[in-house]
């Protein structure tokens, strides 16, 4: 494997996504970055900015708003792996089983 450049998607940025980070994303199955190091950091941050999530239901791209987020890292949730449509498919398919709070 050879060094990467990628373009951010979040300043558009070209930034280098080298081979140690390669290696430590394909071991958690992890897609490449979209950002670079600088967006990703600003995007840890709770409230910064809207992400872009990829729901692992039905692969549709989704978004994980500015409130959302706050809200989840109010309950220390980790950030939501399915799209608003299969989180409610889902919720109902349990919601006889598992009466929510
Ligand atoms: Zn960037
Ligand atoms: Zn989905």
């Amino acid at each position: 494997m050879a060094d990467q450049l990628i373009e951010c998607a979040g300043c558009a940025e070209l930034f280098e996504f080298d081979e140690g980070e390669q290696a430590f994303f394909a071991e958690r199955g992890y897609r490449p970055p979209r950002r670079c190091r600088e967006c990703r950091r600003k995007l840890h941050r709770p409230g910064a900015e809207r992400l872009t999530l990829t729901c692992m239901d039905c692969y549709a791209q989704f978004e994980h708003s500015v409130v959302e987020q706050a809200l989840f890292a109010a309950k220390s949730y980790p950030p939501p792996k399915r799209c608003l449509p299969c989180r409610r498919a889902k919720r109902q398919m349990y919601a006889g089983l598992y009466p929510e709070p």
